[in-house]
C-alpha cells in the first residue's frame, strides 16, 4: 500500500514571512536544506508527496490570484527540477475563524486519501504547526513538526531538514 508525505508548504518547504503571505519575490526564500533533503527522500524512499496548504484569503483583494500562482509555480519548478513532483496539492483559502471543515486541521481535503490503497499509519504530515499535528491525529498519520520547541505533541520534533531525512530512513 502506498505510503504518504503530507507536506505543509509555508514554514515547512518556504519560509514563513512575517506576515504569512508569500505574495512577492522578496519575501520567496526556500528552507534551508528542503531540496536536497526531499530529493533524497524521493530518490530512496517510496512516498508519494501530497501539500496540504491554509493560503488565507487566496483570491479575494488581500491576496489576489496573481500574486499568490507565479510564485507557487516557480517553487514547484524549481522542486521539480530536482525530481520532487507532487501528486496532489489542496489549497485550503478559509481564515482560522470560518472554522472550516476544509481547513487544518480538518481533513475534508484529504477524504481520497482515507479509503483502502493507502498506508496511513506509515505516512506521515511534515508541518511547522500544531495544526499539522492535529492534522496527522485525524489522518491517522504519524507527524514531523520543525520546531525548535522541544515538548511537542508530534511523533518527531526536527529543526532542520536532515532530521527529517534521518527520520524517513529509520520509517
Ligand atoms: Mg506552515
Amino acid at each position: 500500500m502506498k505510503r504518504i508525505l503530507f507536506l505543509d508548504r509555508d514554514g515547512t518547504i518556504l519560509k514563513e514571512t512575517d506576515d504569512e503571505l508569500v505574495d512577492h519575490l522578496s519575501k520567496f526564500e526556500f528552507m534551508p536544506g528542503v531540496i536536497t533533503n526531499l530529493s533524497r527522500v524521493v530518490r530512496d524512499f517510496d512516498f508519494e508527496l501530497v501539500m496540504i496548504t491554509n493560503q488565507d484569503g487566496l483570491g479575494t483583494p488581500v491576496f489576489p490570484e496573481e500574486k499568490f500562482w507565479p510564485l507557487h509555480n516557480l517553487m514547484l519548478s524549481v522542486l521539480a527540477g530536482e525530481g520532487i513532483t507532487f501528486s496532489d496539492i489542496q489549497i485550503d483559502r478559509t481564515y482560522p475563524q470560518d472554522l472550516a471543515l476544509t481547513r487544518k486541521p480538518g481533513t475534508a481535503l484529504l477524504h481520497k486519501y482515507l479509503g483502502d490503497g493507502y498506508n496511513l499509519k506509515e505516512s506521515y504530515v511534515i508541518g511547522d504547526r500544531l495544526s499539522d499535528v492535529q492534522l496527522a491525529e485525524n489522518l491517522g498519520t504519524k507527524s514531523i513538526l520543525i520546531s525548535e520547541k522541544k515538548n511537542s505533541p508530534a511523533t518527531f520534533t526536527v529543526s532542520s531538514w536532515a532530521e527529517i531525512y534521518s527520520i524517513l530512513a529509520r520509517s
